[in-house]
């Protein structure tokens, strides 16, 4: 192991304690979407105290920040995201029980994807000092990465423009820098106006939005029998009136479109707003459509995978105490074995019958699923047509754990949650100190970049112009 690992895997260990205390912080507080205040202070400052210039409030967010630290190059980022996600609240209990029921829940664990990048790029730091500075270590405070896409602002904005390389640790079910892609997504809000009557009264004189929002669902649904496979459309009724006697004058719905690359998605969006002006047109009603957000499919990359892999191994999975296994097995009987078998059969990953009767991932797979995608779609794919990016897993919840569920909120701020993270702050430290002293994995990524770009072309998915929406939970 080199001298510069050495020192920032010391740091780490030294520092565990703590860096748990901040990963728990964050899951307590638990903040939404472009309103992590509490979240992004905590690891801004943090970052500050340890010497890293930070600029504060970028791309047109209050949350959103970039703390660099060294000189020269390469540049190499770390992502962090430190966002909740609604109604997930939770004890770390392992059995469904809220701390306050309603309120937001870590259900995606990125309090610890916060947490692990900010340890890395302090461990880094530390290491370099020492051994003198032989490029730029960033850290990207992302916001919003569950709704409005943080990082497609801090793209468009120029944020990763000259930087060389991006990691991103995710907390998972798995250990793994898989090959798979994403699926590229618009998140579209459909408003229908209408004209308010009594409904048992006068309903001659009342246009229904309602009746907008749901001939449009209707057509929708006829329309997925035409899309392909891989596409995915979901969508809620966000405003459907006041009570039955008042024709609705105003309603309203969100969709998300799904598929795997962008032309793929604009062409089945294009088509639902043909669908809503139908829905208006046979309702008399008015239509005005809103984007609130957009990103693309992940570009990935095998060079940084195998990075990734590689320090795993060098470093060594965690060790489980008693304690955790009881609480992953706890968890476990939450699960139903056909939904692990489900989750894991997905993955396609070499010999993942094997994992159906463990309760964790206790191995470290090469990189696999090139040239497939997983059904789910990040922002970190933004960040990949930019520079080349790997997000990373590390096994933080009991195998076949569903995402965003209150047993991922339960896990991640208990002892299965600190192993993951400092796992994996010494996992992204590694690799970057590998991409900070040999140039050549730094060059070859980029050319794997190239290749797998080809001809495709990123023109940023949001409207021109626009701004992050930051009232959106005043709405
Ligand atoms: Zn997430």
């Amino acid at each position: 192991m080199s001298a510069d690992k050495k020192v920032a895997f010391g740091w780490i260990e030294d520092n565990k304690e703590h860096l748990i205390e901040i990963s728990d912080k964050i899951w307590e507080v638990a903040e939404l979407g472009l309103i992590e205040f509490k979240s992004s202070a905590l690891l801004a400052g943090e970052l500050k105290k340890h010497g890293f210039r930070v600029e504060c409030g970028v791309a047109g967010m209050p949350t959103a920040f970039v703390a660099s630290w060294g000189k020269g190059k390469p540049v190499i980022g770390v992502l962090g995201e430190y966002d909740a996600l609604p109604g997930l609240s939770q004890k770390d209990i392992p059995r469904e029980e809220p701390r306050e029921s309603g309120k937001p829940g870590h259900g995606c664990g990125h309090n610890i994807y916060g947490t692990s990048a900010m340890a890395a790029a302090i461990a880094v730091k530390k290491a370099m000092e020492k051994s003198g500075p032989r490029g730029i270590i960033k850290f990207f405070g992302c916001p919003a990465e569950e709704n409005y896409s943080g990082k497609v602002y801090m793209v468009r904005d120029g944020y990763f423009n000259n930087v060389n390389a991006v990691l991103g640790h995710h907390p998972g079910s798995m250990n793994a820098a898989s090959l798979r892609s994403s699926l590229s997504i618009v998140s579209a809000r459909f408003h229908f106006y209408g004209k308010a009557a009594h409904a048992g009264g006068a309903p001659e004189q009342g246009r229904s939005a309602l009746d907008a929002v749901e001939l449009m669902n209707v057509g929708v649904n006829f329309l997925r029998e035409h899309v392909i496979q891989d596409a995915r459309i979901h969508y809620i009724v966000e405003k459907g009136g006041f009570q039955p006697n008042i024709v609705p004058p105003y309603a309203r719905s969100w969709y998300y479109v799904r598929a795997p690359e962008r032309h793929e998605v604009e062409y089945i969006y294009d088509w639902i707003i043909d669908i809503a002006k139908g829905a208006a047109m046979m309702t008399r009603t008015e239509l005005k459509v809103e984007v609130e957000a957009g990103i693309y499919n992940v570009v990935p990359n095998r060079t940084l995978a195998e990075l990734i892999v590689k320090n795993m191994r060098e470093i060594g999975l965690p060790k489980y105490s008693r304690e955790e296994l009881t609480f992953a097995a706890e968890i476990a009987k939450t699960i139903p074995r056909e939904a692990k078998v489900t989750q894991l059969k997905n993955t396609k990953r070499p010999g993942w019958e094997q994992l159906v009767d463990k309760l964790l991932d206790d191995e470290v797979p090469d990189p696999w699923g090139d040239g497939e995608y997983m059904h789910g779609s990040t922002d970190v794919a933004d960040v990949s047509w930019r520079v080349p990016t790997v997000e990373f897993y590390t096994a933080t919840w009991t195998l076949g754990t569903p995402g965003h569920s209150w047993q991922n909120v339960a896990q991640s701020r208990v002892g299965l949650g600190h192993k993951s993270l400092i796992f994996s702050a010494k996992v992204m430290a590694g690799a970057t100190i590998d991409l900070l002293t040999d140039g050549k994995i730094v060059r070859k990524a980029k050319e794997e970049y190239r290749e797998r770009i080809g001809n495709r072309k990123y023109k940023s998915p949001i409207p021109v112009g626009s701004k992050p929406p930051l009232d959106v939970w005043e709405k």
